[in-house]
């Protein structure tokens, strides 16, 4: 299989990053993405992937830069002639989230006019996700793939569920946290992976800044925790990912992040510091993601 980096970042607007989105696939040529962050679509086009290709969506949380790409995935590859209903996995909301976003929501005008064109309206169900709200366990199989979630740390659960994901395929494994703080249920879904895809939003020295300013930072993996996981899993690879903007030089990201973020720190050195801590940890393959980052498997 092939593993397609489509988004890197957090949740700020990166010009070098779109937000969270990750494509497999497999040597059949069949696709499944993971989250749909802003600028997943172009991306993909990029990747020379035509999104109306991808059956699956599975979302991992409903945090906006992991869904808020969603809607134009889904009206971009209408456009692009998909046949059929796109099938979309996700945590309660996620039916919500869809019913208020096409047809009787906020494309309902755009949707409409564009139906009104024969060749248009001949494919109208791809405006229609079929949406399968999951609980742990199990939430997808077929010929090729077994989809596993698990709750992980990130959102307080009375709001949402946040998942952590197993995917599978071709006899092999690939885990992928969406977005957390350390847990065990990664090293569950992890265990003897092929390889994690491990959120790790900020280093170290970043969390001492936010802690000393009062920002919480508890939801998510730094280096030093993310290689102890890697190495309680047993994993044979880790890609680390959703690279909090740390190392962004965007002046417009400094000015505009400064209440938050300590951005006299921030800069593309700090992936050394990142390596460097993983590294006390995790002593396997390793590699810091970019977006289309190819991976092959
Ligand atoms: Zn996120």
């Amino acid at each position: 299989m092939k593993i397609t980096m489509l988004g890197t970042g957090a949740a700020l607007p990166d010009p070098d990053r779109a937000q969270s989105s990750i494509l497999v696939t497999l040597d059949n040529g069949k696709n499944y993405l993971f989250d749909c962050g802003e600028g997943s679509t172009r991306q993909m086009v990029r990747a020379n992937i035509n999104p109306a290709d991808v059956g699956w969506v599975f979302i991992s949380h409903l945090h906006y830069d992991h869904v808020c790409g969603l809607p134009f995935f889904v009206l971009s590859s209408w456009v692009f002639n998909r046949e059929g209903r796109l099938q979309v996995f996700g945590p309660r909301g996620t039916q919500d989230f869809v019913d208020h976003s096409f047809e009787n929501g906020a494309y309902r005008v755009d949707i409409q006019a564009r139906a009104a064109y024969g060749v248009r309206q001949k494919n109208i169900e791809a405006v229609r996700p079929a949406v399968t709200e999951v609980a742990p366990g199990l939430i997808y199989q077929d010929e090729d793939v077994k989809i596993f979630v698990d709750l992980v740390e990130h959102i307080p659960s009375e709001i949402t569920d946040c998942f952590g994901i197993r995917l599978e395929a071709e006899g092999k494994v690939v885990a992928f946290s969406g977005d957390t703080a350390p847990c065990e249920a990664m090293v569950r879904l992890a265990k003897d992976a092929d390889l994690l895809i491990h959120e790790c939003t900020f280093p170290e020295s970043f969390l001492a800044h936010r802690a000393k300013s009062g920002v919480g930072t508890y939801s998510h993996t730094s280096p030093l925790e993310l290689g102890k996981i890697a190495t309680r899993a047993n994993v044979r690879a880790l890609v680390g990912t959703h690279f909090g903007h740390f190392d962004s030089t965007s002046p417009v990201i400094k000015r505009a992040a400064g209440n938050h973020l300590p951005i006299e720190l921030m800069g593309p050195d700090l992936m050394e510091e990142v390596v460097r801590d993983l590294r006390k940890n995790y002593a396997g393959p390793l590699r810091l993601a970019h977006d289309l980052m190819r991976i092959d498997l």
